[in-house]
């Protein structure tokens, strides 16, 4: 595969301390990306983020962010 077909994926940034694993991104997530690790979500299946950043959105401590 050429370098160019190579799926560009995005940048799921989570801030620890201010996560409080209230698991609210993870149920907004439409594509089943997030998982709770803990007390704080992490990243189980980057390849299925669709970017539509409802996670980051909807997240009320701003602990998670995500880049294209
Ligand atoms: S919505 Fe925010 S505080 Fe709640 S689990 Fe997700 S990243 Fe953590
Ligand atoms: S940007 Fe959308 S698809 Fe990606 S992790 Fe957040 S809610 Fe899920």
């Amino acid at each position: 595969m050429s370098e160019a077909a190579v799926k560009k994926l995005p940048r799921i940034v989570i801030n620890e301390k201010f996560c409080k694993g209230c698991s609210i991104c993870i149920d907004f997530c439409p594509t089943d990306v997030l998982e709770l690790k803990g007390n704080c979500v992490a990243v189980k299946n980057l390849e299925a983020c669709t970017r539509c950043q409802l996670c980051d959105l909807r997240c009320p401590d701003f602990a998670i962010q995500v880049f294209d």
